[in-house]
């Protein structure tokens, strides 16, 4: 039976330097294993005694260098300078901040290759000194030549490619100045900070009778190599490798490093003499693999099989959970999986050890929609904000949780009233919310912005005793450490801060901001990331999203050196990345008692996942019957459910279109049109009554956009409404009056009762002022003509056929504008879409089944018959023709707004077609009272898009 790796390193301390503990120094990959080694040292301990001490990698170098390690921004701040001096031109620290960023991770990974950085930035700069060198392949330098020659055979070079090369040029001084000055100040990186030290090797001389115990590295970078060689030939240091026999055949990725070590001469004899064979022995029987549709669905399966096994074996105490851990190399599991945690562990610990991408939070979406509502803040008397954050930030959990009715009361108001900017006043209902939504004054003014808010928050979830509560207090309180500290550094920074600046770097930090979660290890069931398992060995394992692009994970980390030259030169390559993470994996399920390994056939957006390679390599080679148990989704998918909406349930609905006879509700040709194109939408729409989302517009949509021409155009003709002709001069001179932007902001402004369009927003005023000149354009050369109406209503009653007898219906129409030129009145309707004006024949207008079927031309024929029934006498002969200005050919030469019916022009509503159109009708209407079962969602979903009852009706 095997032990604990840790349990190991214990008995052979025990064993080697019982009373010698004081003199120990116990080195780790994560300090995280040595606290579970005191805790074995401890159990075995009869006695008190002193503890060894206990470090990680970092800290046992850093002990021996008088560098102080600096973050990610302080070092931008230092080498900006430097590189300006190298490089002059007028790259702002903005645009610098982003590569700064790529250059430090180049020179750390340089560093800790122990590589001459001077030598290799000369060779990318000149491919001369590349034949010359024998450190690269003959295929290396034919590959770098390659990618070089394209820059350096160009006589003619661009700008961009001179620079290019230029920046070559200055990366080994670059290099050279940028160390020398940390150097100076006494500060540096870990690569910095490791290589100083390795270099100097002085500390060989400070350890006096101490000895250094490395315990459960498998990869190490050069300079840790170097130091822990120096060590071991000093006699100083010993290693406790977690190795499998199983890894050590060549061909397997997780030994790539463990079989160079064997190589060695140094460390190769520091190797067990017998190397245990875990993997190969394990029983397939411990196995469980599950499969699972979606991503979020491991998280409760792994949840319903820890509860499972929980009720087999029975709850075990604290001390004891120890031995089970939930693995989730995806941190985004992590709420998930908390909140499908098995009941029966209510009473128990719980420990998370993992990095949390500040990302994933719910304090991450309220950061960026603070920051994009100051984005929005037009500065005025009122201060006022873009609708989106504020809805966004009422909409958000947090900022709801301070006082839900008042967040909904203000949230109802703007969507009510359509406002797309609103006053600091307006929302300032409150002392919290005053916090919230207040303009900042200055750039630096963000960041103290940021902080009081998640102070106000925190107040407020401090209150709640929730569990998930303290998770989310945690995180909060990290953020606002980190925030803050950024802050300092950018405060001290001699560089001049924009607000641009201070919110770019703000969002970086927040992006890459990940929340370390190290609660008490040593208590409860552990959950963890993949990374936190080092040294560590559990009974029983669960671990999540075994999938490819997960474990391994995708490892494109930028760098400003290729392949072959990160390869040639010992530099980190993505193959040693999965190599890594190939060992930790394979060693983790070593011991394992029992397995249940989770990952997903498709990821979030429905795209096709695979098993991770890890995995599949050990079914093939050794757990030939270990198959996935398959678990699909009770419920079926709702795009494809039929929503079960019966004629019976919405009966009532239906009766006030035929209640009261000459009262029944009118239908209109929008309605007819609804219930051609989908019944379950009409449905919701007229007899259910359930409005569609209230959304505040962001720009003029489309909707809005026809409103506000059918406005304008009113307006514009109001003063012929009476009867006087409308001539060409006429328009001419009204036109000069009043320009038509004008107008159009103007009519905007009074419907919408909101701030004009600004900058960019006012893009579509412009648009609709375009479009009424046009209309304007085509009027005045089919000028003179009178207009008999605008905006005008007409009903007509209808009888259908219902039971036994008929009943009324009616329908109603709201015409656009009526006008009259030479005996021909024409009804016609503006229309903003992409209609045109042609069709076959009335009765396909009618039909559901027609491909493309001409809803403008319906409508506007329904007008005319309203028009016709409804003015007989009035017309007294004259033809009535039904008329459209589409926007999508209003433009076109010599535009004429008659449809046309097959190849004949419809030069006026006949008698005949007159009659089609009612029966038609009449049918359409007859099947909407006397159609009994579903009523059924439309057949395609091509039409769905854009329905605002998707989400209720599961399309
Ligand atoms: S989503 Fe499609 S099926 Fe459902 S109501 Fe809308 S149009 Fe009809």
């Amino acid at each position: 039976m095997s032990i604990d790796f840790l349990q190991e390193v214990a008995n052979t301390l025990f064993k080697d330097y019982s009373g010698r503990f004081h003199q120990l120094q116990l080195v780790f990959p994560n300090r995280r294993a040595g606290q579970f080694l005191l805790k074995h040292l401890a159990q075995k301990s009869q006695v008190p005694t002193w503890a060894p001490r206990v470090l990680s990698m970092g800290e046992f170098l850093e002990q021996f260098s008088d560098l102080k390690r600096a973050d990610t921004l302080q070092l931008c701040f230092k080498l900006y300078p430097i590189y300006k001096n190298l490089m002059p031109g007028d790259e702002s620290f903005d645009q610098f901040y982003a590569w700064g960023e790529i250059i430090l991770k180049d020179f750390n990974n340089l560093d800790q290759a122990c590589v001459d950085a001077e030598k290799v930035f000369f060779h990318l700069k000149d491919i001369k000194t590349l034949e010359s060198d024998d450190l690269l392949s003959d295929e290396q330098k034919t590959a770098l030549q390659a990618f070089y020659g394209s820059f350096t055979e160009d006589k003619k070079l661009s700008g961009h490619k001179e620079r290019f090369l230029a920046f070559w040029e200055v990366l080994p001084k670059l290099y050279k100045e940028f160390r020398e000055t940390l150097l100076q100040e006494k500060v540096g990186y870990s690569g910095l900070i490791a290589k100083s030290v390795a270099e100097q090797a002085r500390y060989l001389d400070t350890l006096e009778d101490q000895t250094i115990l490395f315990c459960g590295f498998n990869d190490l970078t050069k300079v840790e190599e170097k130091v822990i060689k120096q060590l071991i030939k000093k006699d100083k240091a010993r290693i406790f490798w977690d190795v499998d026999a199983h890894l050590l055949k060549p061909e397997q990725e997780a030994g790539l490093y463990m079989r160079r070590w064997l190589k060695d001469e140094v460390l190769g004899p520091t190797f067990p003499a017998q190397v245990p064979n875990l993997l190969s022995n394990k029983l397939q029987e411990t196995i469980q693999l599950t499969e699972l549709p979606l991503e979020h669905a491991q998280a409760r399966e792994a949840g319903r099989q820890l509860q499972q096994q929980l009720a087999e074996i029975g709850v075990p105490n604290d001390q004891e959970l120890t031995r089970t851990a939930v693995v989730l190399p995806d941190e985004s599991q992590l709420f998930p999986f908390l909140y499908q945690l098995p009941t029966a562990l209510e009473n128990s610990t719980v420990n998370v050890t993992m990095g949390v991408p500040l990302r994933v939070t719910p304090v991450y979406s309220l950061l960026d929609a603070l920051l994009e509502l100051q984005k929005t803040c037009v500065k005025s008397e009122t201060n006022q904000f873009h609708y989106k954050p504020i809805t966004t930030l009422l909409r958000h959990p947090y900022v709801r949780g301070l006082n839900p009715k008042l967040t909904y009361g203000v949230l109802q108001e703007i969507e009510k009233n359509s406002k797309r900017y609103v006053s600091e006043a307006e929302l300032q209902q409150d002392k919290q919310l005053a916090v919230i939504f207040k303009c900042t004054s200055s750039g630096k003014g963000i960041g103290k912005y940021l902080l009081e808010v998640l102070e106000v928050v925190n107040k407020h979830l401090r209150k709640d005793q929730a569990a998930q509560r303290t998770l989310e207090e945690e995180y909060i309180t990290r953020t606002r450490t980190q925030l803050e500290n950024m802050l300092e550094t950018a405060e001290e920074a001699d560089i001049e801060m924009s607000s641009d600046l201070l919110e770019k770097l703000i969002r970086h930090l927040l992006q890459q901001l990940s929340i370390p979660f190290t609660g008490e290890p040593l208590q409860g069931l552990q959950v963890m990331g993949m990374l936190e398992t080092r040294c560590l060995d559990f009974d029983n394992l669960y671990i999540l999203s075994l999938n490819e692009g997960v474990l391994p994970a995708a490892s494109d980390e930028p760098s400003l050196i290729p392949y072959f030259i990160r390869s040639a030169y010992g530099l980190p390559t993505t193959d040693q990345h999965d190599a890594i993470y190939a060992y930790h994996f394979y060693r983790l399920l070593q011991r394992a008692k029992k397995v249940h390994l989770f990952y997903s056939s498709y990821r979030a957006g429905g795209k096709q996942s695979e098993l991770s390679r890890f995995v599949k390599q050990l079914l093939f080679e050794l757990w030939p019957c270990v198959t996935p148990q398959q678990l699909h989704l009770k419920a079926k998918p709702a795009a494809t459910s039929a929503l079960d909406l019966k004629k019976s349930d919405v009966l009532p609905a239906l009766l006030k279109y035929i209640d009261n006879g000459e009262q029944a509700k009118p239908l209109s040709p929008s309605a007819l049109n609804t219930w051609l194109h989908c019944r379950t939408q009409f449905a919701f729409r007229y007899l259910v009554g359930i409005k569609e989302p209230d959304e505040v517009q962001e720009d003029v949509d489309n909707s809005v956009f026809g409103k506000l021409m059918h406005k304008v155009l009113q307006d514009f003709y109001e003063e012929y409404r009476e009867g006087s002709k409308v001539t060409k001069e006429g328009i001419d001179q009204k036109l000069n009056e009043l320009p038509l932007l004008e107008r159009v902001t103007n009519a905007y402004q009074a419907e919408s009762g909101t701030v004009p369009f600004l900058g960019r927003n006012s893009l579509p005023l412009h648009m609709v002022a375009e479009m009424v000149k046009q209309v304007l354009e085509v009027d005045m050369a089919y000028a003179p003509f009178h207009i008999i109406g605008l905006e005008k209503t007409y009903n007509m009653a209808i009888d259908v056929p219902y039971g036994d007898s008929n009943q009324t219906m009616r329908l109603k129409g709201h015409i656009d504008r009526i006008d009259e030129k030479n005996g021909e009145v024409r009804v016609l309707d503006y229309k903003t879409g992409k209609d045109i004006r042609a069709f076959k024949t009335i009765p396909e207008l009618f039909d559901r089944e027609t491909k493309d079927r001409n809803k403008a031309a319906m409508q506007v024929l329904l007008y005319s018959l309203l028009f016709r029934l409804n003015n007989k006498e009035e017309l007294d002969g004259k033809n009535v023709v039904p008329a459209l200005y589409n926007s999508k050919e209003l433009y076109s030469k010599g535009f004429d707004a008659k449809l046309s019916a097959g190849d004949e022009k419809l030069l006026s509503l006949t008698k005949a077609q007159a009659d089609e159109i009612e029966h038609q009708v009449k049918k359409l209407l007859e099947e909407v009272l006397s159609s009994d079962g579903v009523l059924n969602q439309r057949e395609e979903i091509k039409g769905c898009e854009y329905c605002g009852y998707a989400g209720i009706c599961g399309r």
